[in-house]
């Protein structure tokens, strides 16, 4: 069965940055990543390469910043009051905290550290990076009529709900 719209699909993955360093891997967990085809669960490239694979297939694709987490925006500094972050934490440089904005949640990275502020960096952290995937396509089935109408896979791997 070929990866389309409409089809629920398992994969093994592992994500590297441009510079060859190994940001994630599904193979470090038990179970792949599942996903429904065609309703914008995973990032554009990745998408579009999954298109027409098979199980058991393997590949490897390297997405732009475009069709992956965008590029960088510089404007995306932004210095918040420290008091945003709860009384008593701890922040590091690099460290990945979550911030509520008036847009909702937001993931920021934390880049400097003042007494009464933060500056943080609202970018994704893998905005404005290529990135490269290695896939083993591990289940492709017909998705449910609710499924789709959820827009994401039910069951392991998916939304438990
Ligand atoms: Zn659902």
């Amino acid at each position: 069965m070929k990866i389309k719209d409409r089809k629920a699909v398992s994969f093994h993955y592992t994500l590297k940055n441009s510079q060859g360093e190994q940001i994630e891997s599904s193979r470090d967990r038990d179970n792949p990543m599942t996903y429904l085809h065609g309703a914008g669960n995973i990032i554009p490239g990745l998408e579009k390469a999954m298109s027409g694979k098979a199980a058991g297939d393997q590949f490897e694709v390297t997405v732009e910043p475009a069709e992956a987490y965008g590029e960088r925006d510089e404007s995306g500094f932004q210095r918040v009051p420290a008091k945003h972050f709860g009384e008593g934490r701890r922040l590091q440089p690099g460290q990945l905290v979550t911030l509520n904005t008036q847009q909702g949640p937001r993931q920021v990275t934390v880049v400097k550290v003042g007494r009464f502020n933060v500056d943080v960096d609202t970018n994704h952290p893998l905005a404005g990076q290529s990135l490269t995937f290695d896939v083993e396509v591990t289940d492709v089935r017909e998705a449910t009529d609710e499924e789709v109408s959820h827009g994401h896979v039910h069951g392991p791997g998916g939304v438990e709900h």
